[in-house]
């Protein structure tokens, strides 16, 4: 498989975004513990870029959540929270890669809800224009970007290319013609 080659964010945008976006975070929370929840997997990159520019006392975990069974479209939702901490009293601030029809988002932080965090607060890497679906906006968004089809930093085409150091657009030719 070769590599996509249309770069949308540099390694180094990348770097420079997620530094200004840790900065808002601490404006937001100041030196109060935060426990930083993961959505496994495509935020695994930026979560691990993320938290080593967090200086307030930092829980971290993960949830799962799966709505592409393979291919670039959405299936039904799966969540799994078997490996996510202990919230209860906890500000919590749920990360994901990418913010598309914001079902994902709005889906984990209703059965975080449940669970009685004192707060939860949403950051994405990527909100992709004009796709919403839902009344959730996250509270910190690091780029907007064009409706297109993207991986690497995390992201993913059929399990490949999470391991590229920045964000590139998956041409047509590059993904299978019965878009599965
Ligand atoms: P939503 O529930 O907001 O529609 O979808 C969010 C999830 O869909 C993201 O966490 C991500 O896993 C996946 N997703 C949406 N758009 C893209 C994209 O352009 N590329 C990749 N690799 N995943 C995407
Ligand atoms: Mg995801």
């Amino acid at each position: 498989m070769e590599r996509p080659l249309k770069i949308l964010l540099s390694e180094h945008q990348l770097q420079e975004g997620v530094t200004a976006v840790a900065r808002q975070v601490a404006e937001v929370y100041g030196d109060r513990p935060l426990t930083i929840i993961g959505v496994m997997t495509g935020s695994v990159v930026m979560l691990a870029d993320l938290i080593r520019q967090m200086e307030m006392p930092l829980r971290v975990g993960v949830v799962q959540a799966s709505s592409y069974h393979g291919g670039v479209q959405r299936g039904e939702l799966t969540i799994n929270a078997d490996l996510m901490p202990d919230i209860t009293g906890r500000e919590v601030l749920l990360v994901d890669d990418i913010f598309d029809t914001g079902h994902t988002l709005v889906e984990v932080t209703r059965l975080m809800r449940e669970l009685r965090p004192t707060s939860i607060r949403t950051l994405v890497l990527l909100r992709k224009a004009g796709r919403q679906e839902v009344d959730l906006e996250p509270d910190f968004v690091v780029f907007e970007i064009p409706d297109e089809f993207v991986v690497g930093y995390g992201l993913d085409y059929e399990d490949e290319y999470r391991n590229l150091p920045h964000v590139a657009f998956l041409e047509p030719h590059e993904i299978k013609s019965d878009g599965s």
